[in-house]
């Protein structure tokens, strides 16, 4: 669906995007994270043909930016960050123009509106003018004017920006359910944003790309974690011969989760997954009468692993 390859950018001395590289496939949910002036702006700009990259070069659908821009733009529905909307218009009269600048065909362009209208909830606010709105409506009339042409790519800048919780949970809600007809690109530096709604992060720090990963393969440790009623004069040596594992240690019981027993982390080879881990250590606490009170895979924190990739502050 997008091929960016050594996308760059640059504004006199500052090198803004720097050879960033990825490959995004359909129907997937990105988000693009990074601290204030990572970049990410400057990409999504770039993306929707609304900045020229100073190198390097975007595909979509097999298109390539610099020559079918038009075409591009046809398939890519855009949130920018502060979206420019007309405050003196209505929803309605502001959607019509949107068609109009999109190119929805005149014997769509009602059903279109009508359907953009619904699927952002905006029935009851329709007639209002945009001024009058709150900022979590007009966040939901940016969207709606982003998804009118139906654009097999969704771009989305900071889409939950300022809005409150429960309008939160409706944008993700959107958001997933968008996803069913297009890929979506968002940029976001809330991690549980990311964390909530995201397929694969693409971590971006100082213009360049340090990070493109799933979220599973991001969130999943190399640890398995057991609690058991033995301690570790009896229990060490034997979890320790456990087929994949490298190294067990005692660990406490975070002060969350506090549990029953001694709690062990049982590190895993290269080639070994918990899944495979785990059977055995439930059959070898059977064998051994152990009381076996949790074994389960290790889950990274985001925000731990986003602070081990990107220092803070950034530029801005
Ligand atoms: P934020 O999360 O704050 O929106 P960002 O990751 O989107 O940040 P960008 O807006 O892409 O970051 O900015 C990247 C860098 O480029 C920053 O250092 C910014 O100051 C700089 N920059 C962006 N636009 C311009 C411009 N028009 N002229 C000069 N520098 C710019």
């Amino acid at each position: 669906m997008i091929r960016v390859t050594a996308l760059t950018r640059t504004y006199g001395d500052l090198t803004a995007v720097d050879q960033v590289s990825f490959e995004i496939g359909t129907g997937e949910i990105v988000g693009l994270l990074g601290h204030n002036g990572a970049g990410k702006t400057t990409i999504m700009k770039m993306l929707t043909g609304y900045l020229e990259p100073t190198g390097g070069s975007i595909e979509i659908d097999g298109l390539d930016i610099r020559t079918d821009r038009e075409a591009v733009q046809q398939r890519i529905g855009y949130l920018p960050e502060n979206d420019p909307l007309y405050s003196e218009m209505t929803v309605l009269d502001y959607l019509d123009y949107a068609a109009t600048l999109h190119g929805v065909p005149d014997a769509e362009r009602d059903d279109w509106i009508r359907e953009a209208i619904s699927r952002t909830e905006l029935t009851s606010r329709a007639m209002d003018t945009i001024g009058t709105l709150s900022r979590g409506f007009r966040q939901r009339v940016g969207v709606a004017q982003a998804i009118l042409h139906h654009p097999r790519l969704l771009i989305l800048d900071e889409p939950t920006n300022g809005l409150d919780p429960t309008q939160v949970l409706q944008m993700r809600n959107l958001i997933r359910s968008l996803s069913a007809q297009a890929t979506v690109i968002l940029s976001t530096h809330i991690l549980q944003e990311v964390q909530a709604i995201c397929d694969r992060i693409l971590i971006i720090h100082n213009g360049q790309k340090v990070l493109d990963a799933t979220m599973d393969e991001l969130l999943a440790g190399k640890h398995l974690l057991v609690a058991i009623d033995a301690g570790p004069e009896h229990a060490l040596d034997l979890l320790n011969s456990v087929r994949g594992v490298v190294a067990a240690e005692p660990v406490s019981w975070p002060a969350a989760q506090a549990g029953p027993g001694h709690r062990y982390a049982l590190e895993l080879g290269e080639n070994h997954d918990p899944a495979e881990a785990a059977p055995v250590v439930a059959g070898l606490a059977a064998t051994q009468g152990w009381k076996l009170y949790a074994l389960q895979p290790e889950r990274r924190d985001l925000e731990q692993i986003f602070s081990e990739i990107s220092a803070p502050g950034g530029r801005s």
